[in-house]
C-alpha cells in the first residue's frame, strides 16, 4: 500500500524531466500576449479563455488546438520568453534535469538558421545553469514528411552543437508510420545522435516494435500501449529502453479511458525503465509535481517507488556516462537532504 507524505515532499523532491515539448509550455499571459501582438482571428482575454481554446478529443484535434497558439511563435525572443518562463518554472518544481523538445524546423522556416535557434536556447540554459540542466531534443514532425526530417538531421549533426542532446519524432504514428523515417533515423545513428520515438500512444505494440528495430529507438516517448502485447513488454525490460510516460496526457488524449486503465503501475513494478513526464505542461494545464501527486495517490505508490521514478529518469537521459554520474550524484544528495 501507498504512505503518507509531506504535503509538500513531491515539490521538494529533484527531479528529471525528458519529455516536454516547449511549444506546449506556453505560459498562459505569454499565449496572450504573442496573440494579440500577431492579430489572431481570437484573441483569448484570460487564462480560462485560452483554456477553451486548448479543446480537443484526440490526437490529430489536438496538434490543430496547439497549433492555434503556437503558431503565433515569430520571433527568438519569443522562443527565448517561453524557455526562460518555462526553466523558472521548472526550478520552482526542483527539476533538477531537463530535456526539453523544440519544433526548430517551425523557425528555420521563419527564416532562421539552425545556429541562430540554438544560440537563442543556449542563452536561457545558461542563464539558468547554475539551478537545472537544460538539454535540447531537436524535434522531428511526422507530417514535414521523410525528406525534410532527414534533411534536419544533417544539419544538425553538422552543427555538433553542445545544447542538443538527441533528436526525436513526433505526431501522430497512426497516419505516418515508423519505416518512412529510417534515412532520419539512420543519419542520426551514424552521427552519434541520441534518438527518441513517440510510439504506443496513437498506435499498439507493432509501432513500438518498429520504432526499435527500424529507427534504433533508444527511448520511447510514451509506449502506453506495449501493455497489449507481454513478450514486448518483456523486451523492453531485459533491455532496460526507457518509457517517458505521461499519465495526464494519455488521459486528456483518449490513450486510456481512465487512470487506473494505465499501465504505468505494472511497469514500473515489473522493472521496467518509466519516469512521470508532463508532454505539453501548459496545454494540460498539469505541473511534474501534479503528475508524480497523480500517480502516487492513484496507484498507491511508496516512497522508494517514487525514488525509483526519479532515478529511472536519471538513467533515460541522453548523457555521456560521466554526465550521468553526475546527475545521479546531484539527485542523491538532494534526495538524502530531504
Ligand atoms: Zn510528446
Amino acid at each position: 500500500m501507498g504512505e503518507e507524505l509531506d504535503s509538500d515532499f513531491l515539490q521538494r523532491m529533484p527531479k528529471v524531466e525528458l519529455h516536454l515539448h516547449l511549444e506546449g509550455a506556453i505560459q498562459p499571459a505569454t499565449a496572450i500576449d504573442l496573440m494579440r501582438r500577431n492579430g489572431a482571428d481570437y484573441v483569448p482575454e484570460s487564462s480560462l479563455d485560452l483554456k477553451r481554446l486548448y479543446r480537443f478529443e484526440d490526437l490529430s484535434q489536438f496538434v490543430t488546438a496547439l497549433r492555434s497558439v503556437s503558431n503565433h511563435i515569430q520571433r527568438l525572443e519569443d522562443l527565448q520568453r517561453i524557455a526562460r518562463e518555462l526553466l523558472d518554472n521548472l526550478i520552482t518544481q526542483n527539476v533538477r534535469y531537463i530535456e526539453f523538445d523544440c519544433a526548430v524546423q517551425k523557425y528555420l522556416d521563419l527564416g532562421f538558421t539552425l545556429d541562430e535557434i540554438l544560440a537563442a536556447l543556449q542563452e536561457c540554459a545558461e542563464e539558468a545553469a547554475d539551478r537545472i540542466e537544460a538539454r535540447l531534443v531537436i524535434n522531428l514532425q511526422r507530417s514535414h514528411g521523410p525528406q525534410k526530417t532527414a534533411e534536419l538531421v544533417e544539419r544538425t549533426a553538422a552543427l555538433d552543437h553542445p545544447l542538443v542532446a538527441g533528436i526525436g519524432l513526433s505526431g501522430d504514428e497512426s497516419r505516418y508510420p515508423q519505416r518512412d523515417y529510417r534515412r532520419a533515423f539512420d543519419l542520426a545513428r551514424e552521427a552519434g545522435l541520441h534518438r527518441t520515438v513517440h510510439a504506443g500512444e496513437a498506435l499498439g505494440p507493432d509501432s513500438v516494435r518498429d520504432a526499435l528495430d527500424l529507427l534504433h529507438a533508444e527511448r520511447i516517448d510514451h509506449g502506453t500501449r506495449a501493455i497489449e502485447d507481454p513478450v514486448l513488454v518483456d523486451r523492453l525490460r531485459e533491455e532496460q529502453i526507457p518509457l517517458t510516460q505521461c499519465l495526464s496526457s494519455n488521459l486528456r488524449l483518449n490513450i486510456i479511458p481512465d487512470l487506473h486503465s494505465h499501465p504505468f503501475p505494472l511497469f514500473l513494478r515489473q522493472g521496467l525503465v518509466v519516469a512521470l513526464h508532463t508532454d505539453d505542461p501548459q496545454v494540460f494545464g498539469i505541473t511534474l509535481t501534479g503528475e508524480y501527486q497523480l500517480a502516487h495517490s492513484g496507484f498507491s505508490l511508496t516512497r522508494d517507488e517514487i525514488r525509483r521514478i526519479v532515478f529511472n529518469g536519471v538513467q533515460g537521459a541522453f548523457l555521456p556516462e560521466n554526465r550521468r554520474e553526475e546527475l545521479h550524484r546531484r539527485i542523491t544528495e538532494a534526495w538524502a537532504a530531504l
